[in-house]
């Protein structure tokens, strides 16, 4: 029998939660303030990375912060006023890259994402947007072998849970995509990746069928839960309370405050990250290439050329830093030298990240029908629909299809 599920947050995470579950019979609401797909999802590299199963901080990263902090076109910026609020995250983080730590949070992850291809067709399929999961591959590309061989570690551990890797060294670059730098000396094939060409026409697709399906959006934020006997009976909001059988907590880089009305408090922060999105590039790379020592992506999408990433550590409140798209869009022409291209947008979202880059997924402690689905970090397009299953299981009371005790809040 069908019930009904109240999903806080229609960022992709909640969108996927509330696919599946309407798939299985459920009756969804999907709770947020802000249109479907339109804060965090809407502005992501596109990459499902079946393979990203290595964690934000390895053995040794912390060797490379100062560098990092100083090179304003580094990947890591952390403006001074928020050094101390960060500290305790980034001493967390740090407690996590023993290389011990690092095999047991690849060996969480890699079950977990490893799934996005087949788990996101039947939901693509079913919205009506097959063509937007593709899996053509990604590669990495490397401008030294120096910075090559930085990289071992993380090859090493995706290699170690089976993922397909092929390098491509000198004039075979070329060969493969004419397009990219002649400067590259290595590129790093992911031949089983895959990547979606536009995540907010996903994002869109998603709430149209669920609409027609039945689904309500309800426009307001969650405020709180009603819970009675250990179980949430409302999901409070600025308006209206909503009833609901069970719910989920999907609401991205905002969940904290919800998961502690839940009993959870969780070391959510956000890393903050940027895109620039080219009009009618001259160029576009054959697949997503990441930039093996920016560490952003160039991904072909419908729309242009969108170059992404970056991390921030700034919070919620603070306004985007214009410099860091000048980053990106210098990274873009390093890339694809021949690259010229139209308007220039940017955009700056908040990746919700836990500082053992793994999400918080599973029963909250004070209500057994509500359940966390957030902190999906870097990997929140990829890990959506394989975290729809598991919270699918969970409301209906059976055992998920992967262990998600890794994954747990008490693990805080
Ligand atoms: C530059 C960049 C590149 C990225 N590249 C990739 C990539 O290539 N592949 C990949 O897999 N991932 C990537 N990511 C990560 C991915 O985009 C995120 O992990 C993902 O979008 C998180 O989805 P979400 O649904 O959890 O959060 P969001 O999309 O942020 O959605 C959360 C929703 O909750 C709502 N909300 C907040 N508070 C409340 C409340 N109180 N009540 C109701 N609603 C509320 C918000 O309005 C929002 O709509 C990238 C991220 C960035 C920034």
């Amino acid at each position: 029998m069908g019930q009904r599920v109240a999903i806080v947050g229609a960022g992709v995470v909640g969108l996927a939660c509330a696919a599946e579950l309407q798939l299985r019979g459920h009756a969804v609401a999907l709770i947020d303030p802000r249109p479907p797909g339109e804060y965090c999802s809407l502005g992501n590299a596109g990459c499902l990375s079946r393979a990203s199963c290595v964690p934000l901080g390895l053995p040794g990263s912390w060797r490379k912060v100062p560098g990092w902090l100083l090179d304003p076109s580094g990947p890591l910026s952390i403006p001074p006023r928020y050094a101390l609020r960060i500290a305790p995250w980034l001493w967390r983080l740090h407690r996590s890259t023993s290389l011990a730590a690092v095999r047991r949070i690849a060996d969480a992850l890699h079950p977990l994402l490893t799934t996005t291809i087949d788990a996101w067709r039947p939901l693509a399929q079913r919205a009506g947007v097959p063509e937007l999961i593709r899996q053509d591959g990604y590669a990495f590309a490397y401008e030294s072998a120096t910075a090559f061989a930085g990289d071992a570690l993380g090859r090493a551990l995706r290699e170690e849970r089976g993922v397909r890797i092929d390098v491509l060294q000198g004039p075979a670059i070329r060969e493969f995509d004419p397009a990219l730098a002649p400067s590259l000396t290595h590129l790093v094939l992911l031949p089983e990746q895959g990547h979606c060409p536009n995540p907010l026409r996903l994002s869109r697709a998603l709430a149209s069928m669920l609409v027609a399906g039945g689904a309500s959006l309800v426009a307001r934020p969650a405020t709180g839960f009603d819970v009675r006997g250990g179980r949430v009976a409302r999901v409070l909001t600025d308006g209206d309370p909503i009833e609901a059988d069970a719910v989920v907590v999907a609401a991205g880089a905002h969940s904290a405050p919800l998961a502690a009305a839940l009993g959870d408090r969780v070391p959510l922060e956000t890393e903050r990250g940027y895109h620039v999105m080219l009009a009618a590039p001259s160029v576009v790379p054959r697949i997503p290439v990441m930039s093996g020592e920016g560490k952003y992506f160039a991904t072909p999408m419908e729309e242009g050329l969108r170059v992404a990433g970056t991390v921030e550590l700034a919070g919620l409140h603070a306004p985007p830093d214009p410099s860091r798209t000048d980053v990106l869009l210098a990274g873009a022409k390093r890339l694809l030298p021949g690259l010229v291209h139209g308007t220039v947008e940017r955009w700056m979202g908040h990746r919700p990240s836990l500082p053992d880059s793994k999400p918080v997924i599973g029963h909250a402690r004070a209500a057994v029908n509500a359940i966390h689905a957030f902190g999906h970090g870097h990997v929140g397009l990829t890990a959506a629909a394989p975290t729809a299953r598991i919270v699918a299981n969970l409301v209906e009371g059976r055992a998920p299809p992967i262990d998600i005790a890794p994954f747990a809040a008490a693990r805080f």
